[in-house]
């Protein structure tokens, strides 16, 4: 838990939200503002503000986001027909939240 980020307070459910999956690793929860039908945030419990602060240690965790990804996505029924994952990595990037965050979007046909 690392004081004053959003996703570890949603993660000690000081703030609240709608979690779509979890286990031992990693949470997703659905986006506040969606940019697909179904947009969820799959975020490691470890704090890790984003990939550039990733080790070798973490490379089974971020590949757990993925892991979890496809899971969720074949549970919310999301397999066949396709969906969208993207990270942002730092301000650059477009990352407005410092908690290492895999998006996953569905529920829609997305252009190149
Ligand atoms: P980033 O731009 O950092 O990759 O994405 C951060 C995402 O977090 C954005 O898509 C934004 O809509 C989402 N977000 C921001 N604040 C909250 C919040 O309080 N709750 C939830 N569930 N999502 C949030
Ligand atoms: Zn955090």
């Amino acid at each position: 838990m690392t004081e004053d980020c959003l996703f570890c307070k949603i993660l000690a459910g000081d703030v609240p939200s709608d979690v779509v999956y979890s286990d031992e690793f990693v949470i997703a929860f659905k986006d506040i503002y969606p940019k697909a039908p179904f947009h969820v945030l799959i975020i490691p419990r470890k704090h890790i503000a984003t990939l550039n602060d990733t080790g070798d240690d973490d490379i089974e965790l971020t590949g757990r986001l993925f892991s979890a990804a496809k899971a969720i996505a074949a549970e919310q029924g999301f397999a066949e027909d396709g969906y969208r994952m993207m990270m942002n990595c730092g301000e650059g990037g477009g990352q407005i939240i410092f908690h290492l965050h895999l998006h996953l979007m569905a529920g829609k046909t997305f252009n190149a």
